[in-house]
């Protein structure tokens, strides 16, 4: 079984008739409808065709509603997408109405970007592919230099080398989006670009305003989020290596060390961690992917992160299902190796509550022992997350009765979801319950050994307690 749980993003490659289903059969744990593209409309239609799917698979699978925030981006083209060379001239410029731009320049969403460059700058278009240089600046229009050409299409970002542009004007914008996202009741929302932990409780705060139960993730994508992290962590739910931008800021080179450095803080303080963006990037075009991305999946892998993610790949890639495939297979040989399965998370620090020592224990109980299962029973989710903070190899059951917990299971490492109703069964009984539910779904047999974790008040959130270790 795959314990690294793969994100894939929706997009007219994957609206063909039974592309979604088939994915989601080749192991997508979690959906992300991006909304910096398409319309309202698609990603409501989409998101009800994955629970429709999810529902006839009898699996569970979560949606995630990623809104671009404050990123800055251009609009369309006439045509599609143009052809831009080295040293043509090209010209930013929000008086160009969406959809009309040409080889000589494009629209944007931000009308004030014209006051935040200067000549000189470097931008950096659809992840850093294009590059130009700001020449002059004639009221609202950028007329820039091409450094870097290329083909461009629509709705690409827009970054500074060096960082430290963003719009401050799309808060209407981000308002609606979330709006959308609780609508169709995702699981998650992802915020684009915070900045400091401010811009998470703040964006918490909104949303849980329009009714949000969900969890939220942060994107760490600008450079200036790096000198927060600890409190962008914190204050988040999941944090995304988002390393198109990120890159994008802080050159491409230094990604690794950042990646493993965001991954380490993040399980440390207890806290789920998505690796995103170029993963299997060749695969948009080819069937197979090359070796450097095989060995990129493999090292997120091995780095610790709880999900992968495929962004254009899925989208709009030619091979969406393949792609899910060998991501999942490759997935599955890296979490073999031992420092996969062995872990010494917080082995010199003191625990603070109740359910996370509790957490804590069965998941040293399990390492050191033959234990072929754990099974937990759990309200929210969270006794199930601290387990899964501890690398293992053993499978972590998480018995719940509500279908947004069972949702927001699907992005924790070695978590699988199993929906149960527990106010069914009577607190001294819960142990052996959650024993014989691993026994009926083929996850443990007579004979082997197994752990199980719950609280003395069946149906009560942060009570976790107990834990059992049983021969079935
Ligand atoms: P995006 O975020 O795809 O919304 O830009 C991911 C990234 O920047 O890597
Ligand atoms: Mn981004």
């Amino acid at each position: 079984m795959r314990r690294t749980k793969i994100v894939a993003t929706l997009g007219p490659a994957t609206d063909p008739p039974g592309v979604l289903k088939e994915m989601i059969v080749a192991g997508v744990d979690v959906v992300r409808l991006n909304f910096s593209h398409g319309t309202g409309h698609d990603h409501r239609r989409r998101a009800e065709e994955v629970r429709r799917i999810a529902a006839e698979l009898g699996r569970e699978v979560g949606i995630m509603a990623d809104i671009p925030g404050a990123k800055i981006r251009i609009t369309g083209f006439a045509d599609g997408q143009v052809d831009i060379a080295e040293s043509d001239v090209f010209v930013l410029d929000p008086e160009i109405p969406p959809g009309a731009g040409t080889r000589a320049g494009v629209g944007i969403n931000y009308h004030n970007l014209a006051a935040d460059v200067a000549p000189g700058d470097t931008l950096l278009l659809d992840d850093g592919r294009i590059v130009l240089q700001v020449e002059k600046i004639e009221q609202k229009k950028i007329f820039c230099r091409v450094l870097e050409g290329g083909t461009l299409s629509g709705n690409k970002g827009v970054n500074r080398l060096g960082g430290g542009l963003t719009s401050h004007a799309l808060g209407t914008r981000t308002r609606h989006d979330m709006e959308k996202a609780v609508a169709l009741d995702a699981d998650y929302v992802a915020v684009s670009f915070p900045k400091c932990g401010q811009d998470i409780i703040r964006a918490r705060k909104s949303l849980n305003d329009m009714g949000f139960t969900g969890g939220i993730v942060a994107k760490i994508e600008c450079s200036e989020a790096l000198y927060a992290l600890d409190e962008i962590i914190k204050a988040a739910d999941v944090v995304m290596i988002a390393r198109g931008d990120l890159g994008v800021e802080i050159g491409e080179a230094g990604l690794p060390a950042v990646q493993k450095q965001i991954i380490r803080q993040t399980r440390c303080l207890n806290r789920v961690v998505i690796t995103a963006t170029q993963m299997m990037e060749s695969m948009i075009e080819n069937p197979i992917p090359t070796r450097a991305e095989v060995f990129d999946v493999a090292n997120a892998v091995l780095d610790g992160t709880d999900a992968v993610m495929l962004s254009a790949e899925t989208a709009v890639g030619r091979f969406p299902v393949k792609t899910v495939r060998h991501m999942a297979q490759i997935c599955m040989e890296a979490e073999k190796q031992d420092v996969a399965r062995t872990s010494r998370h917080r082995i010199d620090t003191r625990f603070s509550h109740i359910d996370e020592t509790l957490a804590m224990s069965v998941m040293y109980a399990a390492n050191h022992l033959e234990v072929k299962a754990i099974s937990v029973l759990t309200e929210s989710g969270k006794t199930p997350m601290l387990m899964s903070r501890i690398s293992s190899g053993v499978p972590i059951y998480a018995l719940a009765r509500h279908e947004k917990t069972l949702r927001r299971m699907t992005l924790f490492r070695g978590v699988y979801p199993v929906p149960f109703d527990i106010t069914s069964v009577s607190a001294p009984e819960q142990h052996a319950e959650a024993a014989a539910r691993l026994v009926r779904m083929g996850a443990a047999m007579e004979g082997d050994i197994v752990i199980t974790a719950c609280g003395d008040l069946p149906g009560k959130g942060g009570g976790t307690n107990s834990m059992k270790i049983v021969k079935v």
